[in-house]
């Protein structure tokens, strides 16, 4: 059963408004609903309860000039429902400048649950709009539920499956195209990499380090991933919180976004910033503060590619290698982006958006003159 979502705090508003003046037009009004999707230029928002299921979600559409909008699927136990609105905002948006960037047709969205159920009918509402896919407290089974319901789902068992070993590929070749960078060799033989998170992408990258001679620090708030990296994989386990301090040359965050701020930039020791988690600024400010404590960072999107490149390979039919070739190109893209930040004099984050932007800008160009 469909409910549509209203919000009370508009409808209110705008009746106040209505009494006193004539109501502005919706794209005049600078504090509205429309205003945060204005904001980063979403172009929908969908809310959709089925209360019969259990399920209340928000699904987010950033950008569809490239293709369809491709995201994720997130579980997450949010504060409220504006904070669950503003995680969809951001990684939609995030999406778009990460396919664009990967060199993929596809847009940017995201589905957010509040609670735990399954998005299944919310997407095939949008009639093939938006694609979802697996992402933090989603796995590839719950996918193969979601399909029962809608064929605009992608990572499915047997199909693609996983995507996180390819992610984790990519963030590695990533790593390695940011010590070319900062240390004049790809090597990682002997650096120190301290990895927050040992989940699906970050035990993955764990191995793939330590196969090349890396030491590893690890932190997980669940210990039972933390002792697998450990016997695994040699690496020294400390606390959550302690991750942060380590005297470490890479800090690879692969768990939650956010996690570069104001608390923990002073405790960071490392020269390069660089892991599979999503939104790992918690404003764009902070990839300021890393670049003038001379901390290289690679962009998130740019290095966390590897499963949408994945996912994508599912929808068009490519093989494993295929993919994982494509995802090991993100060592050229992330070298790239450097290239222009240096070019521009711009802090890197920004160098990111304007590739994306720039690919964007060209596609859309060419399919205006040619379809
Ligand atoms: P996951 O849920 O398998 O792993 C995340 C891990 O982080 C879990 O083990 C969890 O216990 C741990 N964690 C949570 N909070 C923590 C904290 N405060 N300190 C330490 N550890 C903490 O998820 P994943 O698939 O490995 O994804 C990790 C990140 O990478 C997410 O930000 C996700 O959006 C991003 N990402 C994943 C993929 C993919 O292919 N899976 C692709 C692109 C980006």
């Amino acid at each position: 059963m469909k409910a549509p979502v209203k919000s009370s705090a508009s409808s209110s508003r705008a009746n106040s408004i209505a009494t006193a003046r004539p109501a502005p037009r919706a794209n005049e009004r600078e504090d509205g609903l429309f205003a945060q999707l204005a904001e980063h230029h979403h172009e929908q928002v969908s809310l959709y309860a089925d209360p019969a299921a259990g399920y209340r979600g928000i699904i987010a559409i950033h950008n569809t000039q490239l293709g369809p909008a491709l995201g994720g699927t997130r579980v997450w136990n949010y504060e409220s429902d504006e904070a669950a609105l503003t995680d969809a905002l951001r990684l939609a948006r995030g999406m778009t400048y990460k396919a664009a960037v990967a060199g993929l047709n596809l847009g940017g969205g995201k589905s957010v649950i509040i609670g735990d159920n399954k998005p299944g009918r919310h997407v095939e509402s949008l009639g093939g709009r938006y694609i979802t896919a697996e992402d933090v407290g989603t796995s590839t089974a719950d996918m193969e539920f979601i399909r029962a319901e809608t064929s605009h789902v992608t990572g499915l068992m047997g199909k693609s499956g996983d995507p996180s070993p390819v992610t984790a590929f990519g963030v590695y070749r990533g790593i390695k195209a940011c010590a070319k960078h900062h240390y004049g060799a790809d090597s990682l033989a002997g650096k120190t990499v301290a990895i927050q998170g040992a989940g699906n992408v970050g035990y993955h990258l764990a191995g793939l380090l330590y196969k090349e001679g890396a030491k590893l620090i690890v932190t997980d708030i669940d210990a039972g991933r933390v002792q697998r990296v450990v016997q695994e994989f040699k690496a020294t386990a400390v606390a959550a919180e302690a991750i942060y301090g380590q005297q470490a040359d890479i800090f690879a965050p692969c768990a939650l976004g956010a996690i570069i701020n104001d608390e923990t930039i002073p405790q960071l020791k490392v020269e390069i910033v660089a892991g599979g988690a999503n939104n790992v600024l918690a404003e764009e400010r902070h990839g300021d503060e890393l670049e003038a404590k001379g901390i290289l960072y690679a962009p998130d999107y740019v290095i966390n590619g590897g499963g949408l490149i994945n996912v994508n390979a599912e929808l068009h039919g490519w093989s494993l290698e295929r993919a994982h070739n494509k995802a090991g190109e993100i060592y050229d893209t992330i070298l790239r982006v450097f290239d222009i930040a240096r070019e521009h004099r711009i802090p890197s984050y920004l160098a990111a958006d304007r590739l994306a932007e720039q690919r964007i800008a060209t596609v859309s160009r060419v399919r205006q003159n040619f379809v």
